[in-house]
C-alpha cells in the first residue's frame, strides 16, 4: 500500500515536473494527436502566433503555416507516423494573427501516450537569422549582377588587344595577355556560379525544357576537356545512347563541374572515367576519379551553399562552394538525383540519375 502511494506520488511529481518545463519554456512546445490536432500547447506558442490558447487549440500547425510549407510539412508527418523516420526537423514559415511571417526551427518526434500514437514538437523563432540571411543573398545578388558589366567589357578588351598584339606578331606580351584572358574567365565563371546560386536561393532558377541525347552531350563536353587538358586521361567506359527531356545546357554545366572537381582533385597522372548507364526508366551518369576521396563526415556537407572541405580551404584552393551545391539543385529541378560514392585515399564517383524518354 505504501509502496503503491510512494508511486502515484512519483508519478504525480514527474507529471508536475514536465508540465512546469512544458509550459514555462521560452521555446514554444505542443503536442499533436494523430490527426495533427493540437492537444496541449504552451504560452511561448501563443505568443509567437498572437492567438489564444482556444484559438489555437483543436486546429493543426499547418492552418498557421505559410502555404508553400504545407506539403513538406504534412508529408514529414507522414513519414514519422509509419515510423519511416524516428523524428524530423524543418525551418518553415508561419502566418501570425496580424498576417505578418514567422521564421520557425521545427523539431519533432513522435511517442506512445496510454496506446496512442503523439508527436512533441519545439518551435524555435529564427526570424532574424532568416531576414540576415536574405539580405546576405541580396547583397550576394546585387554585387554579382553589378561586376557582369565590367567584366565582360575588360574581356572584350583584352581580346582586342591580343588580336592586335597577334597582328603585330608580339609574342611576349600575347603571352601576357592569354594569361590575363585565362584568369578573366576564372573570375567569369565566379561570377556566373554567384549569379546563379543567388538566382536558385530566389527560387528564379529558369530551366528550358528540350529533348536531347545524353550521349552526344557527354562526347561533346569529353572531347572538348581532351583539347583543354592535353596529358589527362579522360575514359568513357560506357555512354548508352539514349534521349532525355531537360536543359541541355545546365546539365552540360553539371557534367563539366563534376569532371573540373575530379580533374582539381586527383593527380595529372590519374584516369577519369565517365559512364552513362541505363537504370530503372533513368540515366546515370557518373564521373570517376582516383584523387585524394572525401571522408564520411564531410560527404554530408559537399552539397551546401559555401561549403569547401577543410583541406582545400586550408590549401586556399581556388572555389567558393558553390559548383556542387548549383549542380544538385540543377538535377533536383530536372527530376533527378545527385550522390557520392568516395574513400579518401581512393577517389570519388559522383553521379547523376535524371529520367528518359528513349
Ligand atoms: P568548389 O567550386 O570550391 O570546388 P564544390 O561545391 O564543387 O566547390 O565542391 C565542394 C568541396 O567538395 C570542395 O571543397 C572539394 O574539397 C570537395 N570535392 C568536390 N569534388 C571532389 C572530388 N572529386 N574529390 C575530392 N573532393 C571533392
Amino acid at each position: 500500500m505504501e509502496r503503491q502511494l510512494k508511486v502515484e506520488q512519483d508519478l504525480l511529481e514527474s507529471q508536475q515536473r514536465f508540465k512546469t518545463v512544458f509550459e514555462a519554456s521560452i521555446v514554444a512546445n505542443k503536442i499533436i494527436n494523430i490527426d495533427l490536432k493540437m492537444v496541449q500547447i504552451n504560452q511561448a506558442l501563443c505568443d509567437m502566433l498572437g492567438y489564444s490558447r482556444e484559438e489555437i487549440l483543436g486546429s493543426t500547425i499547418l492552418d498557421f503555416t505559410r502555404p508553400d510549407f504545407i506539403d513538406l510539412w504534412y508529408d514529414l508527418h507522414e513519414a514519422l507516423w509509419k515510423k519511416e523516420l524516428p523524428a524530423f526537423q524543418l525551418e518553415a514559415c508561419l502566418i501570425k494573427k496580424d498576417q505578418t511571417e514567422v521564421w520557425v526551427l521545427v523539431n519533432t518526434v513522435s511517442f506512445k501516450d496510454r496506446g496512442q500514437t503523439m508527436g512533441y514538437t519545439s518551435l524555435v523563432d529564427i526570424t532574424n537569422r532568416k531576414l540576415l540571411e536574405r539580405h546576405k543573398d541580396e547583397f550576394i545578388s546585387t554585387v554579382s549582377h553589378e561586376l557582369k558589366t565590367p567584366i565582360t567589357s575588360i574581356k572584350s578588351y583584352c581580346q582586342l588587344v591580343e588580336r592586335d598584339l597577334l597582328k603585330d606578331k608580339k609574342a611576349e606580351g600575347l603571352d601576357k595577355i592569354r594569361r590575363m584572358n585565362a584568369k578573366i574567365n576564372d573570375l567569369t565563371s565566379l561570377i556566373a556560379d554567384l549569379v546563379m546560386a543567388s538566382k536558385i536561393e530566389s527560387g528564379k532558377l529558369r530551366t528550358k525544357s528540350e529533348r536531347y541525347a545524353m550521349d552526344d552531350l557527354i562526347n561533346s563536353i569529353v572531347d572538348d576537356y581532351k583539347k583543354t587538358h592535353p596529358g589527362r586521361i579522360f575514359i568513357i567506359d560506357k555512354n548508352e545512347s539514349v534521349i532525355t527531356m531537360g536543359d541541355r545546357l545546365k546539365i552540360g554545366q553539371v557534367i563539366e563541374n563534376l569532371i573540373t572537381n575530379a580533374t582539381k582533385f586527383s593527380d595529372r597522372g590519374s584516369p577519369i572515367s565517365i559512364s552513362s548507364v541505363r537504370k530503372d526508366g533513368s540515366i546515370v551518369v557518373c564521373i570517376q576519379d582516383h584523387g585524394r576521396g572525401i571522408s564520411p563526415e564531410e560527404i554530408e556537407s559537399i552539397f551546401n551553399r559555401f561549403y569547401k572541405v577543410k583541406e582545400a580551404q586550408s590549401n586556399n584552393e581556388a572555389g567558393m562552394g558553390l559548383g556542387l551545391y548549383i549542380s544538385s539543385e540543377i538535377i533536383r529541378n530536372q527530376q533527378g538525383k545527385l550522390w557520392v560514392d568516395s574513400k579518401v585515399g581512393e577517389g570519388s564517383t559522383f553521379c547523376f540519375s535524371l529520367p528518359i524518354i528513349s
